[in-house]
């Protein structure tokens, strides 16, 4: 089959024939239907070969959608052509955080060598796509694959991160997202149905901007040396009190802290390098900052709850496989607005 593959440190990605996965016990074979683009990979393929966490080559693509093509041995609940999304953070099933569906904080992943698809294990740039357990299944009948399977990351992240926020996104209160590409355009509209908070958007592209209102933002700063200054204005001086990074740079952290009001909650998500230094008299009285990676197995349902209600709509372009290693490139220029999808079957 056909694969996109990263397969020298600081080389771009390729389409190359891979042979055919087969499912082993316990494992489901899907014929992909979508795959989505995140920046993440861009991070990953711009590592040094120096500690690099990988084996190479790899199959991108932790964003996976398709139908079951095959089951393997002792594989129940699930049918050949059942349409699903993949549960990227796949942990042990069985240690204290995966009981509780926390799969993305397993007390065990690393010991026992088990990696997500597309970060370690083959991800779902290819026509097949290997699925190690059927818990990481996730039933998407009746949803546009394309749509859907952005909720698995793009949708999932902001997910887990605005609801941590919940309490304190009542009504009268402000949200900061810094970048709205994949994720953070979702991070809007979750806001905006998970809370009567008003929605502030930050971004350096007036395009990301323009979606960003289209999705909900209430309004929207260009994210520059005045940025701060625009957000303690449109808040009466006393800030944001959640605020959700989604590029987690330097200047976007310094802005983070500089916009939250005291007892908020800043979300670096983004994997920018950027760090913020937390201390008495460095930030507002008591802010509290995260910075949480992907989501839970019940949060992915829920996501999922909320797209089938019609409350989130992801963006999309598509790509074929082919055009793969354009979509990364569209996406390392900033030129995707929302998220990038590859149709392996086109
Ligand atoms: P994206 O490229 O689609 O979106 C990033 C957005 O940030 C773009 O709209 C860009 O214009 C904007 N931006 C860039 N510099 C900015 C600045 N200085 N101020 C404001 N906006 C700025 O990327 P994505 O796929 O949505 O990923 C976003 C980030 O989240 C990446 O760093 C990615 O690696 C990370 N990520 C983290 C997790 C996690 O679990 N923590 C999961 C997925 C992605
Ligand atoms: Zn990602
Ligand atoms: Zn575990």
């Amino acid at each position: 089959m056909k694969a996109l593959q990263y397969r020298r440190i600081g080389a771009p990605p390729e389409v190359v024939t891979v042979p055919d996965p087969e499912p082993g016990p316990g494992q489901v074979l899907l014929k992909v239907t979508a795959a989505g683009v995140c920046h993440s990979d861009i991070a990953v393929m711009s590592w040094p070969a120096e500690g690099f966490p990988y084996e190479l080559p790899l199959t991108l693509g932790h964003e996976g959608a398709g139908r079951v093509e095959a089951l393997g041995a002792g594989v129940s609940g699930l049918k050949e052509g059942d349409a699903v999304v993949v549960y990227g953070p796949w942990g042990c099933g069985t240690c204290a955080k995966c009981a509780e569906g926390k799969e993305n904080y397993c007390l065990r992943a690393g010991e026992l060598g088990i990696f997500p698809p597309g970060l370690g294990s083959p991800g779902a740039m290819a026509e097949y796509l290997l699925v190690d357990d059927a818990r990481h299944l996730v039933s998407t009948d009746g949803l546009d694959p394309v749509a859907a399977v952005p909720l698995t990351d793009a949708g999932l992240t902001p997910y887990h991160a605005v609801k941590r926020a919940l309490p304190r996104l009542v009504p009268g209160s402000t949200a900061v997202v810094i970048g709205t590409g994949g994720l953070g355009h979702v991070a809007v509209q979750l806001l905006r149905a998970m809370s009567a908070t008003r929605v502030i958007a930050l971004d350096v592209s007036e395009e990301k901007l323009a979606l960003a209102r289209t999705v909900g933002a209430h309004e929207t700063v260009l994210s520059d040396a005045q940025a701060v200054g625009k957000v303690r204005d449109l808040t009466g001086g006393i800030g944001a009190q959640a605020v959700f990074d989604f590029v987690g740079a330097e200047p976007t952290v310094r802005t983070a802290g500089a916009v939250a009001a005291v007892e908020g909650e800043i979300s670096i998500v983004g994997i920018g390098g950027g760090a913020l230094p937390v201390g008495f008299g460095t930030l507002p009285f008591e802010v509290s900052v995260n910075a949480p990676y992907w989501g839970s197995r019940g949060e992915l349902i829920e996501v999922i709850g909320l797209a089938r209600a019609g409350a989130v709509t992801v963006h999309t372009e598509t790509y074929s496989l082919d055009e793969g290693p354009l979509a990364y490139e569209r996406l390392h220029a900033g030129e995707v607005n929302g998220r990038a999808v590859v149709v392996p079957h086109g």
